[in-house]
């Protein structure tokens, strides 16, 4: 069967697969990234009950994100303190934990696995330079075995950060998740310019909108999408020069009704302009 050329997509959480895969198709949308479900999910009839779910609800899950205890993305010291592997307290055990995310990930069939890996150091002398580039390794040949690729969300770092990072790193299945609003919100290189500079390793696409921060230190203001800064019609038409043709994935970051509202608007953009 031909692929859809960017299917729409949404990313929602995977505390309840099936109801999330329900909710995504009750917004017409195709496909979706979610959020790794928790344990009770990874083994026994809950599995059977995600794959069964799967094929009768008709949405593909294209991804699944890593998300750990303890992150806070409250602001950008408590990011570095407590999101991805930069800590070397809560390293060895996420590690653990994004290998058993892919058993997991195999076990239902979804061929990508995702993360916030944390600030890469724009100095390749900082020790967690190298700390980074050896988990993403390990991950990334684990992964491997299991038919999978590993994406970097991005926006934390500057794009020839990230692009070094992953010729360091030297493993053929990982690339990233090009989230332009992040760019934004992190106060980094503008989102298209940024394309243009990694875009031989964009495996997946956030869309998502935003205005940068008002004072340094501070996270920028996320926006629904076609409010913000990113250009977003500028941001499709880009994806098309670089050949992309994956699933556009909706993110918006509120909560309730204003999210169905915003991702609605956001998927009716996307179907004109893509
Ligand atoms: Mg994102």
């Amino acid at each position: 069967m031909m692929e859809e050329f960017m299917p729409i997509g949404v990313i929602v959480k995977g505390d309840d697969p099936p109801a999330s895969l329900k909710r995504v198709k009750s917004l017409g949308i195709p496909t979706c990234q979610m959020y790794v479900p928790a344990e009770e999910w990874h083994s026994g009839p809950n599995v059977q009950k995600i794959k069964n779910a799967m094929s009768e609800i008709g949405v593909k899950i294209t991804g699944f994100f890593c998300h750990f205890q303890g992150e806070s993305y409250a602001d950008i010291p408590t990011i570095k303190k407590t999101v991805g592997f930069l800590n070397a307290n809560t390293r060895t055990e996420r590690i653990e934990k994004t290998l058993a995310f892919s058993d997991f990930a195999r076990k239902v069939n979804v061929p990508i696995l995702g993360a916030h890996i944390g600030f890469i150091p724009e100095d390749k002398n900082n020790r967690n330079y190298n700390e980074l580039v050896k988990v993403m390794q390990k991950i990334c040949d684990y992964c491997n075995g299991n038919g999978q690729k590993f994406i970097l969300e991005t926006g934390q770092e500057n794009p020839q950060t990230l692009c070094s990072f992953i010729e360091d790193v030297n493993r053929s299945n990982l690339g990233i998740n090009f989230d332009p609003a992040n760019m934004l919100l992190y106060d980094k290189e503008d989102p298209i310019k940024a394309l243009d500079v990694v875009s031989k390793y964009v495996i997946g696409v956030h869309c998502k909108d935003g205005k940068r921060p008002e004072k340094e230190g501070e996270l920028g203001k996320e926006l629904p999408l076609g409010e913000g800064d990113v250009g977003i019609e500028r941001f499709v038409n880009e994806l098309k020069k670089i050949g992309y043709t994956g699933p556009l994935t909706i993110e918006r970051e509120v909560p309730g009704e204003q999210q169905t509202t915003d991702i609605l608007k956001a998927k009716i953009l996307l179907e004109r302009i893509r």
